[in-house]
């Protein structure tokens, strides 16, 4: 099934990077991340462990096109511990000219001076989690801000950084469609160039999903849910900003570059607590646990905890995946046998006539894609292809 031999393999040298930093104010109730609330003491040795992880691991400075630091809240460190992060980073890495770094930010934590010191170091995107502007929502949600607070972030942002985004979660227990309808305006007031709208996930583990099980929480209705994912693509169409991944909208050029990365199952750096990457075609995943993480990277040893490497096939199936999460790009032929050596038919044209049938890829040939319909089902696809 193999084609040829792939030229350049993207799954062997990263041209990203990310980082994580894992304090945060309070443990939000829907929060599966590797985040610490009452853990800021440890700041400092944590900044401390990063640089040496990430010196042990390259030996000299790489270039790339996107660094990503998230959270966690990367905003929780203070001026001075952001200057310090900043500075680890880029004594490994180096930005190629046009190329991306944002910055995780909490409408809470983030302040002009720790605005500034992300800008004099080279950030130049703030990725800012709203979530919401409704109170008694944000409240579900446990966040430690209010909608007033996501304005006042924007004034500090918008100013300083030519690119930003918002995160946005709809589907949150009690929320009506009038409730985010008011969200989604809100949000395009501020004349985003690029949203993040994500249906909210009741993870195992956390508390919003222990709420759950022990019904103190009522899920909203499918067909709400639906319907705010319709009103989502529709409204942020208007406004300018397409649909360009599942959960994902922007305006043209203002993609963003490090999910790009995710999406195309490119090689990435991941360093901090929790990181994942995907090195010499390999993933591995760091410990969340913070003291293990700690302790290890003192010792000089290796914070890794689980390692895989795929095969061939898999490699090219899950690229497929990836790929149609895509849902302007999708997957195209050429580009798809080019990146992983399979013809895209040979491997999943069943997969694609079937879904194709039911309406939910569209297929001219050179390109696959989800549908309109398809978006509202991907799971059911994407599971499909891998
Ligand atoms: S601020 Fe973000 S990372 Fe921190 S607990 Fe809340 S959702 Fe998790």
């Amino acid at each position: 099934m193999i084609d040829r031999v792939v030229q350049s393999p993207p799954w062997l040298s990263p041209r990203a990077a990310y980082i994580h930093v894992p304090f945060c104010k309070h443990k939000c109730g829907y929060c599966d991340f590797a985040s610490l609330a009452g853990q800021d003491h440890q700041a400092d040795r944590y900044l401390a462990a990063l640089a040496r992880e990430i010196r042990d691991q390259l030996a000299e400075p790489c270039q790339v096109d996107s660094i990503f630091v998230g959270g966690g809240t990367p905003t929780r460190l203070t001026p001075d511990q952001l200057a310090r992060l900043t500075g680890i980073i880029r004594d490994r890495f180096i930005l190629t000219p046009g190329g991306e770094w944002t910055v995780e930010a909490n409408p809470g934590t983030l302040d002009a001076a720790k605005a500034d010191v992300l800008l004099e170091s080279g950030v130049n995107r703030i990725s800012l989690g709203a979530q919401s502007y409704q109170p008694g929502l944000l409240q579900t949600l446990e966040r430690e801000h209010g909608g007033d607070d996501v304005d006042r972030a924007l004034e500090i942002v918008r100013p300083r950084f030519g690119r930003w985004s918002m995160d946005l979660i709809f589907g949150v227990p009690g929320a009506s469609i009038e409730q985010w309808q008011d969200d989604l305006d809100r949000a395009l007031r501020s004349q985003p160039e690029h949203l993040s709208c994500y249906g909210l996930v009741y993870e195992k583990g956390t508390e919003l999903h222990r709420a759950l099980r022990e019904q103190k929480v009522v899920p909203v209705e499918e067909s709400l849910e639906r319907e705010m994912q319709e009103v989502t693509i529709d409204r942020l169409r208007y406004a300018g900003l397409a649909q360009y991944e599942i959960s994902n909208f922007a305006c043209p050029g203002h993609e963003c570059r490090h999910n790009l990365v995710y999406w195309a199952n490119d090689a990435y750096h991941g360093f901090g607590l929790g990181a994942a990457r995907y090195v010499e075609g390999v993933r591995s995943v760091n410990t969340r646990e913070l003291s293990a993480y700690l302790k290890r990277v003192e010792a000089g040893e290796s914070a890794v905890t689980a390692t895989e490497r795929l095969g061939p096939e898999e490699r090219a199936r899950e690229t497929a995946m990836l790929m149609t999460r895509r849902t302007s790009l999708g997957i195209e032929r050429g580009e798809f046998l080019e990146r992983t050596g399979f013809e895209l038919d040979a491997l999943l044209g069943e997969v694609i006539a079937r879904f194709t049938a039911r309406g939910l890829l569209e297929d001219d040939g050179r390109r696959v894609r989800l549908s309109a319909e398809g978006v509202f089902l991907a799971d059911l696809v994407l599971r499909e292809m891998v």
